[in-house]
């Protein structure tokens, strides 16, 4: 799962001889082919301060699938020999069951449920807006604390949050493109309830992706996209989600009908979304082309890919419950990642190897704060 993006910095600093140029595609991903870094046309970064953008979309809507939703585990209704208790489960239904239908009916208030409330109830899930927002400004000396030490790393995802999908059969190794794009516009809006807030709060502008699925290669803001692939494209006017319809094609066969393929790369894809909008992408730039040797290089690549994993680890540790997901769900979620890429270490590969992928989603979903993904601090064989 690729992420392309320009360099931030054109022309500021000395390249070193031999390095490869932005738009060189020498680099690309070995299991899809070539990525392609081209369109250096981002901002200003030599402005001195940082300008987090506000929040540029219209009124916000609320994305509540028709129907609503309702809870999916009713209250206990056991049997009892004592009257009493039956009267107080009686009572206790008649008024869930109340406010379930007052909810239902109006649309927009906090989600009841018998078991557990969930969280982010009152965030306005945004749509996506005709053109995004730019991308924070930073200098060449904010790089080491927006890797670091990023405002991100001090949040910690709520949990548990709604999210209304259910674990649809696989869509087969060519989904239809209507169908795909329907589910994954409805964990978009998952995403973006469990990540809302805690973007926000780290002062960072949340932005809706636009989704594009294509079933022949099309071309975007970052090149022509490959079939078997997902995509964030970083280009500051696109900005995008891309998804072919034959991705699970890449996958062995076990993995690619499980219920939770698409889902799981989709997360990926919008962790790097989030990692644009934090300025990672922009610091990891910096880094790539300070770097001295092109194996330096793809470790600045493998951390980001190694912290897309984790953010998505972290994502479903909000969304399990309200997905069932349960043992069995968390490893099929777990094994997506976990079948991505190389099976063996290989320093030349854009992404780190299977073994690195699974740990970093599974530290993102077993541990918190987000700190957990700071995949800068963390030493060359756990990103390899
Ligand atoms: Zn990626």
């Amino acid at each position: 799962m690729s992420v392309q993006h320009p360099s931030p910095w054109p022309g500021q600093r000395p390249q070193h001889p031999g390095q490869p140029q932005w738009g060189n595609p020498q680099w690309g991903n070995p299991q899809r082919g070539q990525q392609q870094f081209s369109q250096p046309q981002f901002g200003q970064p030599q402005r001195p301060q940082q300008q987090w953008g506000q929040p540029q979309w219209g009124p916000p809507q609320q994305q509540l699938q028709p129907g609503g939703w309702r809870p999916q585990q009713q209250p206990p209704q056991k049997k009892s020999v004592l009257p009493v208790v039956i009267v107080c489960v009686v009572a206790l239904v008649a008024v869930l069951g109340v406010t379930a239908l007052l909810s239902d009916r109006g649309g927009d208030g906090p989600v009841v449920n018998p078991q557990r409330t969930y969280k982010n109830e009152d965030y306005k899930v945004p749509t996506a807006p005709d053109s995004p927002p730019p991308f924070p400004r930073i200098t060449y000396g904010d790089v080491e604390d927006v890797l670091l030490r990023n405002k991100l790393y001090d949040q910690e995802l709520p949990v548990p949050v709604r999210c209304e999908l259910t674990a649809a059969p696989a869509p087969g190794l060519a989904a239809d493109p209507e169908a795909l794009m329907q589910r994954l516009d409805a964990t978009l809006d998952c995403l973006l309830r469990v990540w809302g807030p805690s973007i926000e709060a780290a002062g960072y502008t949340v932005v809706r992706p636009k989704l594009f699925v294509y079933d022949s290669p099309m071309q975007n803001g970052c090149g022509k996209t490959e079939m078997g692939n997902a995509q964030y494209c970083g280009a500051k006017d696109d900005q995008n989600i891309y998804f072919a319809t034959d991705l699970p094609t890449i996958f062995p066969e076990q993995v690619a009908t499980g219920p939770w393929v698409f889902e799981a790369v989709m997360a990926h894809e919008f962790a790097h979304a989030l990692q644009g909008r934090a300025a990672i992408l922009l610091a990891r730039g910096a880094k790539y082309e300070q770097a001295e040797t092109k194996t330096a290089q793809t470790f600045q690549v493998k951390r980001t890919e190694a912290q897309a994993d984790c953010f998505s680890g972290a994502f479903f540790r909000s969304v399990e419950q309200s997905l069932n997901l349960g043992a069995e769900g968390k490893t099929t979620v777990l094994n997506v990642f976990g079948n991505l890429g190389r099976s063996t270490p290989t320093p030349e590969s854009t992404h780190p190897y299977q073994q690195n992928r699974r740990m970093w989603a599974t530290r993102g979903w077993d541990s918190t704060p987000l700190g957990v993904c700071g995949t800068w601090a963390a030493t060359d064989d756990e990103v390899i």
